[in-house]
């Protein structure tokens, strides 16, 4: 990756909107790389987004973020994360940014209310699970629908349990669910999967694992007090509707990277996640930096999104003595 440093020019915004670090994002990443910036003295602007707290605002328990042995709420969370932040000095902001120039610096930043400048900008705008777009879905996440094996696949023991999907996700948490339950069945909405080769077969290999093809799940049964009790399912090749039995539905049809505001000025995948220099976190723009799951389609947990958020802290603060002084 060839990194470009853009054209300084004079900040024309108000001095109270010029910050030296502005971070976009208010997951773990952003939150802790506010954590960092704050405690290094350079009083940073965090424009929290349309989602403050990110992604652990929409599940219940976090049993796996150490420090927590009794697990903690996700929103309970994200909101200590915040007074920890605020704490140092960082300033938080319900903005979500619109507009971005990254072609000279300081950067340029819009959000619907304000306009602000930036030396240093730290990208943690995270990702966001694809869901089915059907009812019962929004209701119910945390109740019983989740789209993270790894964060809630515990609360599923001895459980029935569906995972929707048909790719190297889908069989990755269909095979670590069996952990769990007693029963994953996997719904695809083909007779063919996209996944790879190996880890189909460790998915049909398993006795815990079946299979219902060629079907969409149309909705979720269930309630917040009593749980998930079935899905509607709708089979596209025979027209047939039905109902199937299960006690929680796991989504593993992909995830999307907030990035689209930086389409364009930041090198990223072809699937649209953020490209950084490992084991940092430059993006290709001099002074630009990302972590969390905008950066991450692998590992996408709280505490690695916090990890190179505050690794993005520790570069941005590097690189403002280098330039700035
Ligand atoms: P993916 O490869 O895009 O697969 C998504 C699956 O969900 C497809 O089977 C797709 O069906 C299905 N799907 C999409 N939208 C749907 C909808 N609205 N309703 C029902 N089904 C829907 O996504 P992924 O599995 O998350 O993988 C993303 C990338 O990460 C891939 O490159 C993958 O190889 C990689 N990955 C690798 C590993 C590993 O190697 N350990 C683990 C996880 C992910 P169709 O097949 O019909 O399109």
């Amino acid at each position: 990756m060839s990194i470009s440093a853009p054209e300084t020019s004079p900040s024309a915004a108000p001095p109270a909107n010029h910050h030296k670090v502005i971070i976009l994002g208010s997951g773990p990443a952003g939150l802790t790389a506010a954590l960092y910036t704050a405690r290094a003295d350079l009083a940073p602007l965090v424009l929290e987004g349309n989602q403050p707290g990110g992604q652990l605002t929409i599940t219940t328990e976090v049993e796996n973020f150490p420090g927590f042995p009794e697990g903690i709420l996700g929103p309970e969370l994200m909101d200590r994360m915040r007074e920890q932040v605020k704490r140092f000095g960082a300033k938080v902001k319900f903005e979500a940014a619109v507009e971005v120039d990254l072609s000279q610096r300081p950067f340029t930043i819009r959000t619907d209310e304000d306009t602000y400048r930036a030396d240093a900008l730290i990208l943690a705008t995270g990702a966001t699970a694809k869901l089915g777009g059907i009812p019962g879905e929004t209701h119910l996440m945390g109740y019983g629908v989740s789209a993270c094996a790894t964060c809630d696949g515990f609360f599923f023991r001895d459980k029935e349990i569906v995972v929707i999907g048909g790719g190297d996700s889908a069989m990755e948490e269909a095979t670590y669910l069996t952990k769990f339950a007693s029963k994953v069945t996997i719904i695809h909405r083909r007779r063919e999967l996209r996944a790879s080769r190996i880890m189909q077969e460790r998915a049909f290999a398993n006795p815990k694992i079946a299979w219902i093809w060629d079907s969409v799940v149309t909705e979720i049964v269930g309630t917040r007090e009593g749980g998930i009790t079935a899905v509607q399912l709708h089979n596209l090749q025979t027209g047939e509707d039905s109902t199937f039995a299960t006690q929680g539905v796991f989504f593993a049809i992909g995830h999307t990277p907030n990035t689209a505001l930086f389409q364009g000025q930041i090198e990223m995948n072809e699937v649209g996640y953020i490209q950084v220099q490992e084991p940092g976190t430059q993006t290709n723009v001099a002074g630009v930096f990302a972590c969390g799951d905008a950066a991450d389609h692998i590992y996408r947990q709280a505490v690695t999104a916090a990890g190179t958020g505050c690794r993005a802290a520790i570069d941005a603060e590097r690189w403002l003595q280098e330039h700035h002084g």
